[in-house]
């Protein structure tokens, strides 16, 4: 038989099961809180201890461990290797800003979208996460924070959201909940790839999240050399999707731009970016490349990702470069995991 993992419910569904199970209703509750805790049953104190039992043997609590936990000795991000229970393995981080802590998500185990630029995609996708393991990833995560908790989550660790749409929904739809973490859905960005059907999919689904998406060039000859995606959406589709989910939203859209030498860094570059995103509500966030080892590109230089940034202010296009967090502890998506496939860690169960 194969255990329910309760993360994955919200209130009323977590009321019928214990209604289920012949237990009160007011049960729900109690451990809806506990599991937003990222407690097992065993610490479920107030429940009874028949119950603690019961649960232990049809349900799952915590469907995603904390395996191995990093912080960054230059500015405190944590990166998390979290064991799921078919011994998979998925990455989140924990980045700490003044605005708050920023929980970095996986979606995926791998990702089937081949960036060329990326390490999650490396061993190709092994399967979707479910919304209890996005959610138990997110109570593990928060239960590391102290009193501070999770104030905002980005969608941007392994996997294509918009590839697992339906549990990334539920996830989002239940993460958001006063009964979960209540954490409001313009604290969320979602990051694409640029799957533009589902993008549009998404822009009705009433959900104001902040919607993120990785262009990383200024033309399809550029993108479907590093993306392979382009083939099969084209620039200008991506960007009527974008522009629809701007009306639809009332959100600006986020533009992620990884400068990698020799391919996309050049000014005229940026001219024909600001051409092209003319008239959008948007915001461009250029990202120094993270140098993956085993793929064969380079960051551009601080001062070429300087002067990328300033074409782009010049020619009226909102721009930040971001900042990088968590260099010494392998930051960049995937890297730990494909890390790990490679030599892998002494295990040290870090999880509470
Ligand atoms: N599949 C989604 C979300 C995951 S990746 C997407 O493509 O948006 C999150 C962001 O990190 C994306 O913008 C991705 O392009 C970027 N990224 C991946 N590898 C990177 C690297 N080596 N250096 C910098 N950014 C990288």
């Amino acid at each position: 038989m194969t255990k329910s993992c309760l993360c994955g419910m919200n209130l009323e569904q977590l009321t019928d099961f214990v209604t289920g199970l012949g237990q009160p209703a007011f049960r729900a509750r109690q451990l809806m809180a506990w599991l937003v805790k990222g407690m097992d049953f065993s610490q479920m104190h107030t429940l009874p201890a028949a119950l603690r039992e019961q649960l232990d043997r049809v349900a799952v609590a915590r469907p995603a461990l904390v395996s191995e936990r990093h912080v960054s000795a230059l500015d405190g991000t944590e990166k998390h290797l979290y064991r799921l229970l078919d011994n998979h393995t998925v990455e989140g981080v924990l980045m700490r800003y003044r605005h708050g802590i920023t929980f970095c998500l996986s979606t995926q185990v791998g990702c089937a979208m081949g960036c060329a630029f990326c390490a999650s995609t490396l061993g190709g996708k092994l399967r979707d996460l479910s919304a209890g393991e996005m959610a138990g990833m997110t109570y593990a995560a928060n239960a590391l924070c102290a009193d501070e908790g999770i104030g905002n989550i980005v969608l941007m660790g392994s996997g294509e959201p918009l590839d697992n749409y339906e549990q990334v929904i539920a996830f989002l739809r239940l993460i958001s909940s006063p009964d979960s973490l209540n954490i409001g859905l313009r604290h969320i960005s979602l990051s694409t790839c640029g799957l533009s059907e589902q993008m549009r999919r998404l822009a009705r689904e009433g959900l104001p999240v902040t919607l993120s998406v990785s262009l990383h060039a200024p033309n399809d000859e550029i993108r479907r050399r590093i993306m392979p995606v382009a083939r099969v959406y084209p620039m200008a589709e991506v960007l009527d999707a974008c522009r629809g989910y701007v009306r639809q939203t009332g959100r600006r859209v986020v533009f992620e731009y990884a400068l990698i030498a020799g391919i996309n860094n050049q000014l005229h570059h940026a001219q024909e970016l600001a051409a092209r995103l003319r008239g959008m509500q948007c915001h461009v966030n250029l990202i120094p490349l993270n140098d993956v080892a085993e793929r064969d590109l380079r960051a551009a230089d601080r001062g070429q990702v300087r002067a990328f940034a300033n074409r782009l202010a010049e020619l009226n296009v909102s721009v930040t470069v971001r900042r990088q967090l968590g260099d010494d502890i392998f930051g960049a998506c995937g890297q730990l995991r494909a890390q790990r496939l490679k030599a892998p860690f002494i295990e040290e169960e870090v999880g509470t």
